[in-house]
C-alpha cells in the first residue's frame, strides 16, 4: 500500500502535531547522546528542565561552575573583577540575589549573609567554581529552591521533590507488574533473559518504597532500583521472557510475560528456491550465551492473503517487496553484513506479529519494504511517534518502543538517502506514525519504492531493483559503525 498517500490523507493533522513532538524527541536524544551521563556530571531536575553540570576535580575535591549551575534556572549576571567575583541571580519573576567570592579564599557572601565554603573559591578564565558539597545550600539560599540531593548518583532535585513511582503486582489470569509514575516517562528499555531494564535519563524518578522489592510470584520475582552517574535505573526480574507496555499516556508501565511463541524469522534464504508457504515453523532454540552480532532484519511487507497494492493487474506489492528484500540481503552480504528476512515466502503476518518477531530477533537494524504505484521514486521513512491521545485505535499501546532509537533511525535514513542521491535516484525522506516501526526497539526505517518514471512496470525491473537494493545496502554499510551490535 502507499504509505505516503495514506499518510497524507489520514494523518495530516497528526503529522503536524506529532512533528513537533518528534523534533523534541530527537533534540532530547541528541542532548543525551552528546553529554553521556558520567560520574563527572551533576544532573539537576527542576520544574522547568533537566540538565547536567560538569563536575571538575580541583584542589582534591569536586567543583562546579556557578554560572553553569544557575543559568538554566533564571537570569545570571556574573562579574569577575580581578580576584573578586560577583554574581547576581534573578529567578523568573523573582527578586535578584547576590553571591560574592574571592579567588583562593573560602569566605564570601551569599544572599546578604557571610558564607564559608568547605574549600577555596576558584576563579579561572573569568569563571567562578564552588565545591560540589555546597550546591544544595547555594540552590536553597541563592535560587530559593527546595532541594533534595542524592550524592551517590549526583542527582539533585530542585524546586519540586522527586517523582515517586509505585509498584503493584496484579495477579489475574497472569501476573503483571504495574509501575505508576506521577507524570509520563520515556525511559530506554532493554530486555534480556528474564529481565526488563529501564533507564531514566531525564525523569526525576525515585521509588516510593524500598529500592529493592521481592515478589512471591512464579513469573515476576522482583524489582531493583538504582541511581548512578546521573541516571536512574529499574530492573524487573522474571522467570520467563518479559516485555513492557505503556499505558495511561506514558504514566504507567506494565510488565508482563512476553507473548510466545514468536512468529518465524526466516534464516539463510536460497534466492533461487521458493520456500514453501504455510509450513509450521519450529519454536526458536532455547537461549544460550552468545556474542554480540550485527544483524539486519529485512521485512518484506504484506504477504499471503494480504497482497498489498496492485502495482499492475498481474503484479502485487507483496511479491515485488519479497524480491527486493532478497536482493537487499545479497547486496548486504556482498558488503559483509548479515541479514535475515522476516518472511522469505508468501505468508501473512500481522503488524503485531511482525513487531513481536522483530523485537525477539533483536536486530541491529530493521528495514521494512513497501511498494506503491503512486508517487515517484523512493520514499525513506522513519517513525514519528503518535501523540498520546491521537488515533489510539490505529496504534499499539506499546507505541513508544521506537523512541529510544529515533536518532539512530534518522541517521540510517539519511545514509540511505545519500546513496540514492549518489545514484541520481529520485527520493523523499519522510517521517510518519508508521506501524510496526513505532513498536520496534531497534533502529528502524521503512522504504517504499514507486516507479522513477511514468512506466509503472519499471518498479519490478531488475535494474531498478538493483539500484534501490544497492542504495539501501551501501547506506547501511556506511552507517554500520554507528549502530550497536546486539546480543541475540
Ligand atoms: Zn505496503
Amino acid at each position: 500500500m502507499s504509505l505516503f498517500r495514506r499518510t497524507s490523507r489520514r494523518y495530516l493533522v497528526v503529522l503536524a502535531v506529532a512533528a513537533v513532538i518528534a523534533t523534541a524527541f530527537v533534540q532530547r536524544h541528541l542532548v543525551v547522546h552528546a553529554q553521556p551521563s558520567e560520574p563527572s556530571q551533576l544532573t539537576v531536575y527542576s520544574p522547568q528542565t533537566t540538565y547536567s553540570v560538569p563536575v571538575l576535580e580541583k584542589n582534591g575535591q569536586p567543583y562546579v561552575g556557578l554560572v553553569e549551575l544557575l543559568e538554566p534556572l533564571g537570569t545570571v549576571d556574573a562579574r569577575p573583577d580581578g580576584k573578586k567575583y560577583k554574581l547576581r541571580y534573578t529567578p523568573p519573576g523573582g527578586k535578584p540575589r547576590e553571591a560574592q567570592f574571592t579567588e583562593g579564599k573560602d569566605k564570601g557572601k551569599l544572599a546578604g549573609n557571610g558564607y564559608k565554603l568547605p574549600g577555596n573559591f576558584i576563579l579561572q578564565s573569568g569563571r567562578g567554581y564552588i565545591p560540589l558539597a555546597v550546591v544544595p545550600d547555594v540552590m536553597l539560599r541563592l535560587a530559593t529552591l527546595e532541594v533534595e540531593y542524592h550524592p551517590a548518583s549526583r542527582r539533585l532535585f530542585a524546586g519540586n521533590p522527586p517523582e515517586r513511582f509505585t509498584l503493584e503486582l496484579r495477579k489475574d489470569t497472569t501476573s503483571r507488574l504495574f509501575i505508576s509514575f506521577p507524570a509520563a516517562v520515556n525511559p530506554s528499555i532493554s530486555t534480556e533473559a528474564g529481565h526488563v531494564h529501564f533507564t531514566f535519563r531525564r525523569e526525576p524518578v525515585i521509588p516510593a518504597g524500598a529500592d529493592s522489592v521481592k515478589f512471591s510470584d512464579p513469573l515476576i520475582t522482583g524489582a531493583t532500583f538504582s541511581e548512578q552517574a546521573g541516571v536512574a535505573e529499574l530492573d524487573v526480574l522474571g522467570t520467563a521472557p518479559l516485555m513492557a507496555n505503556f499505558a495511561d499516556g506514558g504514566k504507567t508501565i506494565i510488565v508482563a510475560a512476553a507473548p510466545a511463541p514468536p512468529p518465524p524469522v526466516a534464516q539463510a534464504p536460497e534466492p533461487s528456491a521458493q520456500a514453501p508457504s504455510n509450513v509450521p515453523v519450529p519454536a526458536p532454540p532455547p537461549q544460550k550465551p552468545s556474542t554480540p552480532r550485527f544483524l539486519v532484519l529485512i521485512d518484506p511487507a504484506h504477504g499471503g492473503t494480504d497482497v498489498g497494492a496492485a502495482i499492475t493487474p498481474s503484479l502485487a506489492e507483496k511479491d515485488i517487496v519479497l524480491a527486493l528484500a532478497r536482493r537487499v540481503q545479497r547486496e548486504l552480504a556482498n558488503r559483509g553484513i548479515a541479514a535475515s528476512l522476516l518472511r522469505n515466502s508468501d505468508v501473512a503476518l500481522s503488524l503485531d506479529q511482525r513487531a513481536v518477531a522483530v523485537n525477539a530477533a533483536r536486530p541491529a537494524l530493521y528495514v521494512a519494504l513497501h511498494a506503491a504505484n503512486t508517487g515517484r521514486g523512493v520514499h525513506v521513512f522513519t517513525s514519528l511517534l503518535p501523540a498520546a491521545n491521537l488515533s489510539r485505535q490505529d496504534f499499539l499501546p506499546w507505541d513508544t518502543a521506537q523512541s529510544a532509537f529515533i536518532d539512530l533511525s534518522g541517521s540510517v535514513a539519511g545514509s540511505v538517502a545519500a546513496e540514492l542521491e549518489a545514484r541520481k535516484m529520485p527520493y523523499t525522506t519522510l517521517v510518519a506514525p508508521l506501524r510496526p516501526l513505532n513498536n520496534v526497539a531497534a533502529p528502524a526505517i521503512a522504504i517504499e519504492i514507486a516507479p522513477a518514471t511514468d512506466k509503472v512496470e519499471e518498479i519490478a525491473s531488475a535494474s531498478y531493483e538493483e539500484q534501490v537494493a544497492q542504495s539501501i545496502a551501501a547506506g547501511i554499510a556506511a552507517i554500520r559503525g554507528k549502530l550497536p551490535e546486539v546480543r541475540p
